[in-house]
């Protein structure tokens, strides 16, 4: 079974924020770990990013959204950890 996470472990933004609710499986159902801007039918969208990629685009997202350079950098430290990037460190 799927474990159900509250931030999508691909970019770690939160899953309650996603305007579609999560991203889509093989077979379309919900994904309960991804968000739909990372992952869609079953595959991520970005699938050669790397963590170091994955992380500067979020930073990038969350300056232009208002957040202090400082939070952005602590939010996106922790993305090296998510499921998505564990595996292959
Ligand atoms: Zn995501």
């Amino acid at each position: 079974m799927e474990a159900s996470y509250k931030n999508c472990q691909s970019c770690g933004m939160p899953l309650k924020r996603d305007e579609k609710g999560g991203g889509t499986n093989y077979d379309r159902s919900k994904s309960k770990m991804y968000c739909s801007k990372c992952y869609e039918n079953g595959k991520f969208t970005t699938p050669n990013m790397t963590v170091e990629e994955m992380r500067t685009l979020v930073k990038e997202k969350l300056k232009e959204s208002g957040f202090p350079g400082f939070l952005a950098g602590l939010f996106t430290r922790n993305i090296p950890k998510l499921e998505r990037w564990k595996k292959n460190s």
